[in-house]
């Protein structure tokens, strides 16, 4: 399951290959453990398929250019193409943000025929290790783990997507270890938000159908589905509101963490759930409040008008690196209230777009 665990502290962060062909990655810091996917379609693979929207003054701190307005059509694009269906709700659901929206498959079964049919390339088990500008263009070294070679490609155009712990690795080791892109914004690292803001919780539903609700949500996800049963009902990702800056530290990043606790704690979440299910458990939140688990990191390459303000602009290119783009959840100036997917696509679709224009 586990595909590498990388431990950091203060000064120093350090890897361990547990199986290449691992889904998840772990991202071990002082006070807060990141739960990242790994594979070709990313978090699609691992994450629970709830897609939620959020509210409109979530957009209020991004760039000008990005309105509610301007991103509905996006919003609704990817509604269509991740094949989004309601998620079943039970009666007793306690609260908003309870059990998401809407649900949807992997991206194997939604973005990825597409772009094959549309002529990508994939290449699975293929690592980007380092970026360096190439003539006008860029130059990109791989590892094929399946081979133990490196390989190299020149792009005139480089659009990095690597999820927000591996762009924030890659772009620091770019700028900071190598010196192969010097013009990216200081800023990097920083408007880094490891958790969506707004406690969530799964459920309760009932045993029967949480399994339901699971394998509706995710025909993939038979791993959600045998918690669901062994857990039931089933509470998930209690957070206190986490903010972090992500720095560079020999051997990759590390992240400096706050913690504040918000009136909207796990302990109120926990009594929503327990006033609804009276068998949710409290050990249930412990463990995750405990280690600062977050599954949502976004930001660090934040979205912003300048580059003394964020790392790209609002359609995504690098300031200062020409036709480098970053279409992750690491542009996300701040967390959104609900699961992230949703808003990291939409902004994808819109990225996409205006890169199509310009070409
Ligand atoms: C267990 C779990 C449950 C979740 N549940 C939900 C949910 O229900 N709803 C929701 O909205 N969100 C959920 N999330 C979060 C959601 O999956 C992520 O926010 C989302 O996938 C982030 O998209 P992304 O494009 O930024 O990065 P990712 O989806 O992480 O994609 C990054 C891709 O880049 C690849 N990559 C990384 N480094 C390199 C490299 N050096 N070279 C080449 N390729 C590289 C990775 O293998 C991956 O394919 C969950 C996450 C997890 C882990």
């Amino acid at each position: 399951m586990i595909r590498n665990i990388r431990r950091a502290n203060a000064r120093r962060s350090r890897e361990w290959r547990i199986n290449t062909y691992g889904l998840y990655e772990i991202h071990r810091f002082q006070r807060l453990t990141v739960l990242g996917a790994s594979g070709v379609g990313g978090g699609s693979h691992t994450d629970a398929g709830i897609q939620d929207e959020p509210s409109s003054q979530y957009w209020a701190d991004f760039p000008a250019e990005i309105t509610p307005s301007v991103m509905a059509p996006y919003i609704a694009r990817v509604r269509t193409m991740s094949q989004l269906t309601q998620a079943p709700t039970h009666s007793q659901q306690p609260s908003p943000g309870v059990a998401g929206d809407a649900a949807s498959p992997g991206l194997d079964l939604t973005y990825l025929p597409a772009a094959l049919t549309a002529g990508a390339e994939l290449w699975p088990l293929c690592e980007a290790t380092r970026i360096s500008t190439h003539l006008n263009g860029y130059a990109i070294e791989a590892l094929d783990l399946r081979t133990g070679t490196s390989v190299t490609v020149h792009a005139d155009r480089l659009v990095l997507a690597a999820g927000t712990m591996n762009t924030l690795r890659l772009l620091f080791a770019a700028r900071d270890r190598d010196h192969s892109l010097p013009h990216v914004s200081r800023t990097l690292g920083q408007r880094f938000y490891p958790a969506a803001t707004q406690p969530q919780v799964l459920g309760p539903i009932p045993s029967e159908e949480s399994t339901h609700v699971a394998s509706t949500m995710r025909p993939t996800g038979a791993g959600i589905a045998m918690l669901a049963k062994i857990y039931r009902p089933m509470t998930v990702v209690p957070a206190d509101r986490l903010s972090a800056t992500v720095r560079a530290v020999p051997g990759g990043v590390t992240a400096d963490v706050t913690r504040q606790r918000s009136p909207e704690t796990s302990e109120q979440k926990a009594a929503d759930a327990k006033s609804v299910g009276p068998s949710v458990d409290i050990w249930h939140t412990w463990l995750p409040q405990r280690l600062g688990l977050s599954a949502h990191p976004v930001g660090g390459a934040a979205l912003a008008s300048t580059r003394f303000q964020g790392v790209a602009s609002h359609t995504g290119e690098v300031f200062g690196q020409p036709r480098l783009y970053v279409v992750d959840g690491s542009t996300l100036p701040t967390a959104p209230e609900v699961a992230p997917s949703l808003p990291i696509a939409a902004l994808a679709e819109r990225y996409a777009e205006l890169m199509l224009q310009e070409a």
